[in-house]
């Protein structure tokens, strides 16, 4: 990040030039996030774009939800990672269907690339897709891909002060889940200095504690998550 109002630095450009193409790419993003939303509330679909920094254990919680909620209602799951299908390939191993979305280079989804992913997985009526973005907690913090609920999963190895550091992704999320907390008596991660944290920046921040390792905690996701499906089935 440069310290212009573009918020980058590019030798030779201007930053009113730079401006000008970030607001040119965020008015494109907006257009498609528009459409899969309106796709999303007309099929009744609750959609969560869950983005954490890499190594939180969201494949890990992914995986054990898929598991956890099998049969109770129709889920699907893109999946985006910069270069393997090592995650989709877990995935697809608890019979769920998913799409892998490789964005090479890219270190974010986009709103586009998920309307892309819909077409080729072919969602059901009122289910839940599941949208893991790429390990990152900067610019997915910037990109609506239509999604219903934002969920950011933080884990206890990380420092406390991750919110701080990454505000933006904390201001715009709609739950925290805070996992590995099984981990937390071999730790001294300060969990009320973090939910205030984050809480500064979103107040009243929804948070959860979570171990998709022990299954703790893991109930009150599965009821969050159902209650928003009921929410959408019922604005259908
Ligand atoms: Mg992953
Ligand atoms: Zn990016």
């Amino acid at each position: 990040m440069g310290t212009g109002p573009a918020g980058v630095s590019v030798a030779g450009m201007s930053q009113g030039r730079l401006v000008r193409i970030e607001q040119d790419i965020l008015a494109k993003n907006d257009a498609f996030a528009a459409v899969n939303r309106q796709l999303f509330a007309a099929r009744g679909v609750f959609v969560l774009n869950l983005m954490s920094s890499p190594g939180s254990g969201k494949t890990t919680l992914l995986t054990r939800t898929l598991t956890d909620l099998k049969g109770r209602f129709p889920m699907a799951v893109i999946e985006g990672d910069q270069q393997t299908s090592f995650d989709a390939d877990r995935i697809r191993a608890t019979g769920t269907p998913a799409i892998q979305i490789n964005t090479g280079k890219g270190c974010h989804l986009d709103a586009q690339m998920v309307t892309q992913a819909v077409g080729r997985l072919g969602i059901a009526d009122a289910g839940v897709l599941f949208v893991e973005n790429v390990g990152n907690l900067v610019c997915p913090a910037g990109f609506d891909l239509g999604e219903t609920r934002r969920v950011v999963v933080l884990s206890v190895t990380e420092g406390e002060d991750k919110p701080l550091k990454y505000p933006q992704m904390f201001a715009t999320a709609d739950l925290l889940l805070v996992n590995k907390v099984d981990l937390l008596p071999h730790l001294a991660f300060d969990m009320a200095r973090m939910v205030e944290y984050a809480r500064r920046l979103k107040p009243g921040l929804e948070v959860m504690e979570v171990s998709a390792t022990t299954g703790e905690g893991m109930q009150r996701w599965y009821a969050w998550i159902e209650s928003g499906l009921a929410a959408a089935g019922a604005a259908r």
